[in-house]
Parts: C-alpha cells; structure tokens; sequence
C-alpha cells in the first residue's frame, strides 16, 4: 500500500465549487449588499493611490475549472501591492525549496502591522512573515539571479505565469512609490543588520518595489488565486507554475499573517487563506475549488479593502467555501 510521505498532496478532498448561475447569482448579490457601504478609507501614504476613486468596486470568481465570473469593476486595473506577496513567495518557495526559505525568512505570524519596523526587531533573530513587507523584502532578495535586473525578470514573468497573461508595470505609481519609500528603504537595512537580507539593501527594495506596481485587475487576481487553489497549474493556460506542495505552504502562510494582525478575526468570519493589499485588492483561495477576488479602495486601519472583507465573508458562506465549516453527515445527506 502506498504510504503518503509528508510532503505528498495527492490525497485531497475538498469538495467542488457550485455551478456557474449560483456562483453569478451570489458575487451579484454581494456586490449589490455592500456597493453603498462608505467606511473606510483610501490609503494616503502613496500619492499615486490616495487618487483612487473610493467607489470603485468589483468582485470576480475563477474556478479550478477556469469558469470565471466577475460583477461591477472586476476589469478595472490598479496596482497589485501586498497581493504579490503569496506569489512571490511561491516562486521563490519553488526555486529555493520551502526549508531554506523557512529558516531564512520566517513564516510565524508577526501579529504586527504590515509596515512594522518593530516586528524585525522584536524577533531576536530578524525572522518575520513573507506576508508582512520585511518578510517580503527578505524574499525579493532571495529571488533567483546574480542581478537586481535578473531577480525582476524572474518575478514578473512568474507573476505573469500565475496570471495568465504579461504583468505591465504602472511607471506613474511605481516613481511615486520610489520617492516615498523610506520605510521600506530603513527595513531592508534592517534586515541587513540582522543578517536577514541577501542581496544589495537598496536593489532589493527597488525590486519588491516594481513588482507592488504591477497592473491587475479583480479577474486577473481570482485567476492567480485559482492557480493557488489547482494544486499550481494555471486553470486556464493548463500551465504547471509551481508544485502542490508549494501551493499548500503559500496558503498557510496566508492563513497566518495575509491580513496581517487581523488575520485572526479574518479566520474566525470567513475561513479561508487570503491576502490583501493597500491599493484595495484581497484575494482569496478555496483549495480545490477556486480564487476570488474583491477590489474595492478603502481600506480599515489595518489596511484591509472594508467592503472586499464584507463580501468575501458573504461568499464564503454562500459557496461554501469555509474550511473550517461542516455539518454532520446523516444531515446533509438526507
Ligand atoms: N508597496 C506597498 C508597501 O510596500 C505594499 C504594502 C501593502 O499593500 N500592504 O508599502
């Protein structure tokens, strides 16, 4: 009989994703629950993202399936920001094996802001959470390539396997990005200080900086997170972009930091791996199902979309997607 090795993923269970109508019918709805809800708001600190209309609003739906469905601003594009977080880990997981990169950068959560300088500081040996920027900034040097230029390379076009399509860069947000990233700059040295940095402070920065300005959309997200949650093949090019074991690693580090200290309150609603980011995006991954994926501006103090939070949790319920949710079988099978 075969034994299942620790790292084997063959066995899943996870159940399938409800047919297209209902999938439709459910993102609509959500949409229209929460499309007037004002709460929240822009994120400021990046002049190119305060001038974000707060209105915009789309959810999208991909299954593993490469059904996708989308409802109000789900083509819009904005900046990926802390959505490129998981991926960049899962490519530079895949290169560098998950071992190496736990001992490198961590994956314990920081239970800190996402920009917090302190968390570096209070783990006595610099290890953070690749969700969080230092962790991430940590990852984007471990990037493969003897060059700033080589490691980009190899960042987009992953991303851009991820998602099915060439990532542009939006040079506009990217120099406003560049001219206000001092804390960014201050961690990386900090990182440095802690022996927890592998490359150039300064290029590592630029890079992870570039890759936070890749233009998506709500569509192209959900088609990323849906590669997540097909054990790492694109669902819609059937192109393999990184292994399952990977893939089940990406999405635990989302269950533990992706809306960073309010990843608990995240788990205990909703259920569910997911990453957010300051331009408003979150992305969230059913295993074996599908991605979703919410853009919507403001954000709560944590820096989290508010009404991406509010129509996930709503869709989570409503597809059955909570992993944590079940219900006695002689029950649901009557
Ligand atoms: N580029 C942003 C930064 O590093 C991303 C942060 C985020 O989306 N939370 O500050």
């Amino acid at each position: 009989m075969h034994e299942p090795t620790p790292e084997s993923t063959a066995q899943v269970s996870t159940g399938t994703m409800p047919g297209p109508e209902t999938v439709v019918e459910l993102i609509t709805q959500a949409h229209r629950s929460y499309a007037d809800v004002t709460d929240g708001s822009v994120a400021d600190y990046i002049p190119a993202l305060a001038v974000a209309s707060p209105d915009l609003f789309g959810i999208a739906a991909v299954g593993v399936n490469g059904r996708t469905a989308g409802v109000g601003d789900s083509e819009h594009a904005f900046t990926i920001q802390s959505v490129a977080k998981p991926f960049q880990f899962a490519l530079v997981c895949e290169a560098l094996g998950h071992r190496e990169v736990r001992e490198r950068i961590g994956v314990n959560a920081t239970g800190l802001p996402f920009d917090s300088v302190m968390a570096v500081e209070i783990a006595s040996d610099g290890l953070t959470n690749p969700m969080v920027n230092a962790g991430a900034i940590a990852t984007t040097s471990l990037a493969p390539g003897r060059t700033a230029e080589l490691k980009w390379r190899f960042l987009r076009d992953g991303l851009s396997r991820l998602a099915g399509r060439e990532l542009e860069v939006d040079e506009e947000a990217l120099a406003s990005e560049r001219a206000t990233n001092g804390r960014n700059e201050a961690m990386a040295r900090l990182l440095e200080g802690h022996g927890r940095m592998y490359f150039d402070p300064d290029e590592t920065t630029d890079v992870y900086t570039r890759q936070g300005a890749l233009l998506v959309t709500a569509s192209t997200l959900a088609l990323m997170g849906a590669t997540l949650a097909d054990g790492g093949v694109n669902p819609i090019t059937q192109r393999r972009v990184v292994s399952e074991d990977t893939c089940r690693r990406t999405l635990a580090l989302m269950l533990t930091a992706g809306l960073y200290e309010l990843s608990g309150d995240w788990l205990y609603e909703v259920g569910l791996p997911a990453k957010s980011g300051v331009s408003g995006g979150i992305i969230t991954v059913a295993p074996g199902k599908g991605g979703l994926a919410t853009f919507a501006p403001p954000l709560d103090a944590a820096g989290n979309s508010v009404r991406g939070q509010l129509a996930t949790k709503m869709l989570s319920r409503g597809l059955g997607l909570d992993l944590l949710a079940s219900s006695p079988v002689a029950e649901s099978t009557d």
